[in-house]
């Protein structure tokens, strides 16, 4: 009985800190993306922009992970270009953008991290929660 309550009136302030759904979070790492690109990096268009992952979403380690992700158009740079060239030019531009070093650290983290997708969902809420503090969703 006493433990019923003791939900009851945590549950607003326990609401407040719940981890994003995938999808959620999904959404605002990708709107994050591309704010933070403005143009698609491979031919600079800024109509229809989609956030790309170099390295398979599927990895939760590197799904949120901002250096894994660039902007590009949906169609011709995304789906029916770079997403076709990732042992090419797609490739070559990460190395350029990241540095070998860094390049090759991501390459190690998506063959060897176990971080599960919780984990990364709570990573992206730190990280947007640092890039865009004011946004209504962090508000006390
Ligand atoms: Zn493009």
């Amino acid at each position: 009985m006493k433990k019923k309550k003791k939900i009851k009136h945590k549950s607003i302030s326990t609401l407040k800190k719940k981890a994003w759904s995938s999808s959620k979070a999904d959404i605002e790492f990708s709107k994050w993306i591309r704010a933070r690109d403005g143009r698609c990096l491979r031919c600079g268009t800024t109509a229809q922009l989609t956030n790309s992952h170099f390295w398979s979403r599927n990895k939760s380690a590197l799904r949120y992970e901002p250096d894994n992700c660039i902007t590009l158009c949906a169609w011709k740079c995304h789906i029916y270009g770079w997403e076709k060239e990732k042992q090419g030019a797609y490739r070559d531009f990460m190395i350029q953008r990241l540095g070998q070093e860094r390049y090759d650290e991501l390459q190690k983290i998506y063959y060897q991290s176990n971080t599960t997708r919780l984990e990364a969902i709570k990573g992206c809420m730190k990280l947007l929660k640092c890039a865009y503090p004011t946004l209504h969703y962090f508000k006390k």
